[in-house]
């Protein structure tokens, strides 16, 4: 063969307006399409190379050069290279089928850069960023002659011999004037590193190695050692401290997808973090937006998934109804709520201990997802009032009968309340919740459990608490019991308009009195608190206990029916204020009365 030229087959006129298009944000591809053929060329050699001889050593690698006075780009391989058959078959025929198909449906669209790939246009996007393009290539099989082949279209071609001595495959690109960023080594050793870092071969840039090379999650899950996937998890995400555990993705079949799903330390909220999930296809690094191929609820993970068979239309409104993307979504989930049980059932002791870390993320998820919620609620903890975890089954059984069928659950804030202490000392127990999400949390595992009523530990006076076998009373020549004055003095020294009071002999005697506020608005201030300073909203209905048992209550009634009765109402209105505060529903505003009687108190104590 002497020499050729020639159009390139397909409608590339069309094709490029198209390409130039999506490729204009994202210019640097051209180079992760570039070494990545190269890498590919070598794979395809060490294939070959199990069954076959050739030519020519086994020192693999890529090496990017360039030359900044000529404003040239190489970037040169030691694969397979190509014959003036292969050239022609694959560069001079784009391998694109229905190329009109496809200019119709994506014309409008701004599908991800990503896809070229996938269209085999990968070695053409190099004509975004050049004026000229260049292959050298020479066969692995014996006997081939090296070719030249050069366009400075992409659309016009030029073939002839040439004197390339060894195997393999040079592409050479003069950088269009728009392009010289790239004929700089800090800048394609950054490209090589984002795009090119899990290839398994060396990449050279200007001689110096760029590349990591090892990716991971090809391995086999059972040779990687715990201490690899830690090390991997902080080579890329660095300063994240350990993961609290990990996921190794591996299947083939019925689809191929393989991958490290790592579950961060989470602090308070979710924090999502955008770009969590890195996705590959076939070890190339793609987007950092695989966060859209998994439920919203599991973009907290970290890590990487590799595609092999990643969708043609990687355009996010595409991808969600994929049915691949689904099945590979359900997989993950499936594979989470597994490892979430085996880890439960394996070793309970560690479980409970990274527990804590991941409650958020589990409950969130087992609102979003209903198969989420059947793999993971036979795991799912609560801390309890007795300092133990338990599972809402474990709570159930222990204590629905004594409960009377309810689950008590208190904010983990208020373990050290005095109610609490009440609470506990008459043997009652209460599931502890400590975030935003639990009071939609709580209202989601009702509707679950129809036969559970949750209630708040304090949002009633449960029975056990108060004392039944207290004496009756008897009425004096009022015709009134200890109670009725005990709730006629507190009636008359607050004064308050939607506020009940009770008088009940509690079982223990050091709680003066307890402010109960109905389920549905503690939920509510509960949800809203910390947005709203003011609380009064939540106050317009509420109950006072008080403790028909302590004895400060019956010190006060003394002081009000005989030498003081002023200051018997002083200490009712303070034993209010306190309730208030102790149920963390006082209102600010009030602030200033309550120092007054305060230092009224105060100044009583010292002045005796
Ligand atoms: P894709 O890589 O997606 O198939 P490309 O346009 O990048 O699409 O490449 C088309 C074909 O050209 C490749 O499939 C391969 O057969 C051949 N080719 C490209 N680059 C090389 C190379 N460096 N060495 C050997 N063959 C190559």
């Amino acid at each position: 063969m002497s020499h050729e030229t020639g159009k390139i087959s397909v409608q590339t006129e069309n094709i490029f307006p198209i390409i130039k298009k999506w490729l204009y944000s994202e210019k640097d591809i051209f180079l992760r399409e570039l070494v990545s053929n190269g890498v590919d060329a070598i794979s395809k050699l060490k294939k070959i190379s199990l069954s076959e001889e050739f030519e020519g050593g086994t020192d693999y690698q890529v090496k990017v050069t360039f030359d900044k006075d000529n404003r040239t780009l190489s970037i040169e391989d030691n694969g397979v290279g190509m014959t003036v058959d292969e050239v022609k078959k694959y560069i001079n025929q784009i391998a694109f089928s229905s190329a009109s198909d496809f200019i119709q449906k994506y014309e409008k669209d701004t599908a991800h850069a990503g896809i070229i790939g996938h269209f085999g246009l990968g070695f053409y996007s190099s004509f975004m960023v050049s004026t000229k393009v260049v292959i050298e290539t020479k066969s692995y099989q014996k006997g081939s002659t090296a070719i030249k082949w050069e366009s400075e279209t992409g659309m016009d071609y030029n073939i002839t011999e040439c004197d390339r001595a060894d195997r393999g495959t040079k592409i050479t690109l003069t950088m269009n004037s728009d392009s010289g960023e790239y004929l700089d080594k800090w800048k394609l050793k950054e490209l090589v590193k984002k795009y090119c870092d899990f290839l398994p071969i060396p990449i050279f840039v200007d001689g110096e190695a760029a590349n990591k090379q090892k990716p991971l999650w090809a391995d086999q899950p059972s040779a990687v050692k715990e201490e690899d996937y830690k090390e991997f998890y902080s080579y890329i995400f660095p300063f994240s401290g350990d993961p609290v555990f990990w996921v190794h993705l591996n299947v083939d079949y019925p689809f191929r997808l393989q991958g490290i799903l790592y579950f961060p330390k989470l602090k308070h909220e979710l924090d999502a973090s955008k770009n969590g999930i890195k996705l590959f296809c076939n070890q190339v690094f793609v987007s950092e937006e695989a966060n859209d191929l998994v439920p919203q609820f599991l973009t907290v993970l970290k890590g990487t998934i590799d595609i092999p068979d990643l969708p043609l239309n990687v355009s996010r409104s595409y991808l969600q109804q994929d049915p691949l993307i689904k099945k590979i979504s359900s997989h993950i989930i499936k594979k989470i709520s597994d490892r979430l049980s085996d880890d439960f059932k394996k070793d309970r002791t560690a479980f409970e201990k990274y527990w804590d870390d991941i409650s958020l993320f589990v409950k969130f998820g087992m609102m979003n997802d209903d198969k989420f919620y059947e793999g993971v609620s036979k795991v799912l903890l609560f801390k309890s009032s007795d300092g133990s975890y338990k599972t809402l089954e474990e709570y159930w059984e222990k204590n629905k009968e004594k409960n009377s069928n309810k689950v008590y659950y208190a904010p983990e804030s208020e373990t050290s309340s005095v109610y609490m202490d009440m609470f506990k000392s008459q043997g009652l127990e209460a599931l502890l919740v400590d975030s935003k999400i639990d009071s939609h949390f709580i209202h989601f595992l009702e509707t679950k459990n129809p036969d559970m009523k949750f209630n708040r530990f304090d949002s009633d006076i449960a029975d056990q608490v108060v004392d039944k076998e207290a004496k009756s009373e008897i009425v004096d020549q009022d015709n009134k019991t200890e109670s009725d004055k005990i709730m006629d003095l507190f009636k008359t020294a607050i004064g308050k308009d939607g506020l009940e009071i009770k008088a009940e002999a509690l079982k223990s005697g050091d709680v003066p009195a307890v402010i109960l506020l109905p389920e549905h608005m503690r939920r509510l201030s509960e949800m809203n608190l910390g947005m709203t300073q003011d609380k009064s909203m939540f106050l317009q209905n509420h109950t006072l206990v008080v403790n028909t048992s302590s004895k400060l209550i019956k010190n006060a009634l003394r002081m009000n029916s005989g030498v003081n009765p002023e200051k018997g109402k002083l200490i009712a209105q303070y034993v209010y204020d306190l309730a208030l505060i102790s149920a963390k529903v006082f209102n600010e505003a009030n602030l200033g009365s309550f120092m007054r009687r305060s230092n009224e108190l105060l100044e009583d104590l010292t002045s005796a």
